[in-house]
């Protein structure tokens, strides 16, 4: 008896545990779906090559940026609302290439491109080419709430915003010495004899790719899925070079009927392939799955070019894949049924691991 009655106590305590850890248990809560999903970028992100100390410090961003995106989402919020709040996490945090901590250009500056896209209205904000804008994710969504265009990029940008009322910073705000050093070792160079007219000599650029990108897609408790991406782009890209990060359906795509991406990688075969886009038509005119619309994109078109990097997805029913060809990417999602992972390194059997509060 004594024995029946522990187990049927123990019995009770795991579901209320349960229930906690489900949003969609709480009687505020609409029984609705609703998830989140992240990327840090992708890249030779291998685990021997970081401290216990990095790897924490990694884990807790990301998981103080779903978070972030979560709550909003759980409270009944816009995705649009939950991608810009979990990317300003992640552009704040100089752990990351996107504003604060942005890599340089091969002119010793850094200049940042962001995109934004509603998937419900397909309305879309991007910005390229900024320095000024302290959070470059909040410039895209401006765009795509203010103006009638899409992209804005350069100075006109930045006059454009500033009357907007976005907080402006000086662009010494972006700076961080790691990033500087990055720059100068590619160029073989110490920060002591910087010349800038020696950045102007041809590099290859793929071989100087450094991780960091951010982006997020979320879907709100009305089915919107939205998607969005921030960068500094390229460590030693060239003055002017634009990547994929604010290109619609390059490195960000959002539409209801199919699903959310945001991409990180090498760019320019990310423009090439059109990726984010062609994902979302796989899903639209055939049978195939996400995880099958991203390993074509990823495996069969990206990677022969040369290309390399990854992408997350969230489909049309709320559920979350992602996929690279690179070592490791930076990413993690929560779910409303509580599932929650954080991953940084190689590819695990998915979903996986660290459940997350
Ligand atoms: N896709 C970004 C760019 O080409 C870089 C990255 O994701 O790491 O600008």
């Amino acid at each position: 008896m004594k024995k029946r009655c522990s187990l049927l106590i123990g019995l009770i305590l795991i579901i209320s545990c349960n229930q906690q850890d489900n949003p969609t248990n709480n009687n505020t809560q609409t029984a609705s779906k609703f998830s989140i999903v992240i990327h840090g970028g992708a890249g030779g992100i291998v685990s021997k090559n970081f401290s216990e100390a990095q790897k924490e410090a990694y884990k807790q961003q990301l998981e103080t940026s779903l978070n972030t995106g979560y709550k909003i989402l759980e409270n009944g919020g816009n995705a649009i609302d939950a991608v810009q709040a979990a990317i300003v996490i992640l552009e704040n945090s100089p752990l990351f290439n996107a504003g604060k901590g942005a890599v340089f250009n091969s002119e010793g500056a850094q200049e940042m491109d962001a995109s934004i896209m509603n998937g419900n209205t397909l309305n879309s904000g991007a910005v390229a080419g900024i320095n000024h804008v302290k959070n470059p994710i909040l410039a895209a969504n401006m765009v795509l709430d203010s103006s009638k265009h899409v992209l804005l990029s350069g100075k006109g940008a930045e006059i454009l915003l500033e009357k907007y009322g976005l907080q402006m910073v000086p662009s010494s705000y972006f700076y961080t010495d790691k990033r500087f050093n990055q720059l100068q070792k590619l160029l073989g160079k110490d920060k002591t004899t910087l010349d800038h007219t020696a950045f102007r000599e041809e590099r290859p650029l793929i071989d100087d790719h450094k991780y960091g990108t951010v982006g997020a897609v979320a879907m709100d408790i009305n089915g919107n899925i939205a998607a969005g991406t921030s960068t500094g782009g390229m460590t030693n890209k060239k003055h002017g070079r634009i990547g994929d990060s604010p290109i619609i359906g390059a490195g960000t795509y959002a539409n209801n009927t199919t699903c959310g991406i945001s991409s990180t990688g090498t760019g320019e075969y990310f423009i090439r392939t059109v990726a984010a886009h062609e994902v979302s038509s796989i899903l639209k005119y055939t049978k195939d799955s996400p995880k099958k619309a991203l390993q074509e994109v990823i495996f069969n078109q990206i990677a022969p070019l040369g290309g390399k990097g990854g992408m997350i997805l969230i489909d049309k029913n709320g559920d979350v894949f992602w996929d690279f060809n690179t070592r490791g990417m930076f990413r993690g999602y929560k779910k409303s049924n509580g599932e929650a992972v954080i991953e940084l390194f190689e590819k695990t059997a998915f979903p996986k691991n660290k459940i997350i509060k």
